[in-house]
């Protein structure tokens, strides 16, 4: 099991993400900064957030935002 904190990792805060492989923290990771790049952007909207989400992510992937 390896620790690693968002800021080890080039984020902002210091949550920190544990997991048994650097592929899964970076995942981890990887949602955590959408988690927080939405909340920083995005309004909560509607009952569909798991949708919205993914139609984010996907404007994100496309590069987009
Ligand atoms: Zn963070």
């Amino acid at each position: 099991m390896k620790t690693m904190t968002c800021k080890q990792l080039g984020g902002a805060c210091d949550m920190e993400f544990s997991a048994n492989t650097f592929e899964e923290i970076a995942d981890l990771s990887k949602n955590h900064g959408m988690e927080m790049f939405q909340k920083k952007r995005f309004r909560p909207s509607k009952s569909n957030g798991r949708d919205a989400k993914s139609y984010e992510v996907s404007k994100w992937n496309a590069g987009l935002v």
